[in-house]
């Protein structure tokens, strides 16, 4: 392990670990696209990322984003059970369980019975589990694939069943919810009794080689792109399926970019066009693993949309667009799904968010 010094670069790290992953390098993307079966699923979401969102970010781009190179192209509708405009923590848990329930409810029916999330069914037959986000992990977004709870806004109870049900890896921010909490107990000392590695740095993240990770990297939220987050969630993609791999049952990651969202809400589009790349990016290192893996379907989407945003103009020579936005809340517009590798096809065509989840545990075999 002595490559692994405190001293090196961190893109020096990155490469490191493709070339661990890739093993031996494949020129094209999925050249038989068989409908083989599919042992792991990583689930990638731009929280909300619509056709505007990443068009910004194509236009822009000196290059081809890896969106772009899908050839399995679907639509998500996303209203939840009791709006047109779903939240995040309904548009996750219908893509989590397959359940449509009321704004705001994390891993729950409309009448407030709790229904069995995509960490939970994985969970059930062998498979190993994990989420990793720019956000807290106890955010919407990545709390909907393990956690209950009636508010998403109860960050405290979410972060405790990160206990309950034990990804197998965790990573992202919202680490004053496990220690710095209104009950005064701390969390951290239970995770390590139930086999946790704790890290709190990308250093430590990268060394890290426990069979259960939870990389607690900031208080709360990551920062942004712009505020040099670097690449931080391609890292933590990374070690989180080389924490998964280690199950030979298979698995199930998803990956959260989740300031899109909050980029559309405040209308500032250079901020989302950062971190649209930066999850395009990680799009990347995710297909690199798919690629040598074989067995690993890979899913883009998001929740919703944000903003209304559309685009009113741009010049590709100068590689600026003008956006515009039609609200500073969430739109019933659907979102775009890509995906890649074995079961790709299935996604294909206009359906629910929760038929996401149906296609991932008919692949899986939950
Ligand atoms: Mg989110
Ligand atoms: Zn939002």
């Amino acid at each position: 392990m002595r490559i692994f010094k405190a001293s090196m670069k961190l893109r020096s790290f990155m490469l490191m670990f493709i070339l661990l992953i890739l093993i031996s390098a494949c020129t094209t993307r999925f050249v038989t696209e068989t409908p083989g079966p599919v042992r792991n699923v990583v689930l990638i979401i731009g929280d909300g990322m619509g056709l505007s969102h990443i068009y910004s970010a194509m236009s822009v781009y000196d290059g081809e984003l890896n969106m772009a190179k899908a050839k399995h192209i679907g639509f998500s509708k996303t209203h939840s059970f009791d709006n047109y405009n779903t939240d995040s923590a309904a548009g996750g848990t219908a893509i989590s369980s397959g359940v449509k329930t009321r704004n705001g409810m994390i891993g729950m029916s409309p009448d407030t019975v709790n229904v069995k999330t995509m960490i939970e069914w994985v969970h059930e037959k062998g498979l190993a589990g994990g989420v990793v986000s720019t956000s807290a992990v106890t955010h919407a977004t990545p709390a909907s694939f393990l956690s209950h709870n009636i508010s998403r806004e109860n960050y405290e109870e979410l972060a405790e069943d990160f206990l309950k049900t034990q990804p197998e890896v965790f990573i992202g921010g919202g680490l004053s919810n496990f220690v710095n909490r209104q009950d005064s107990v701390n969390l951290i000392p239970e995770l390590q009794e139930s086999g946790y590695q704790i890290v709190y740095t990308i250093e430590d993240l990268l060394k890290a080689d426990a069979n259960k990770l939870a990389g607690l990297l900031a208080d709360e939220h990551l920062p942004k792109m712009s505020e040099g987050r670097g690449d931080l969630l391609a890292y933590s993609s990374i070690k989180a399926l080389q924490t998964l791999r280690k199950n030979k049952k298979g698995f199930f990651l998803m990956i959260e970019g989740s300031q899109i969202d909050w980029a559309a809400h405040d209308h500032d589009t250079r901020y989302l066009i950062e971190e649209t790349l930066d999850l395009d990016m990680t799009l990347g290192v995710v297909l690199d693993f798919a690629e040598q893996n074989g067995k690993t379907l890979v899913i883009v989407t998001a929740d919703h949309e944000t903003g209304g945003m559309t685009l009113v103009g741009g010049d590709p020579t100068k590689r600026s667009v003008a956006a515009s936005y039609s609200t500073g809340r969430h739109t019933g517009i659907v979102v775009p799904v890509f995906a890649f590798g074995p079961g790709a096809g299935l996604f294909n065509g206009f359906y629910d968010n929760t038929e996401i989840f149906e296609k991932i545990r008919f692949l899986l075999r939950l």
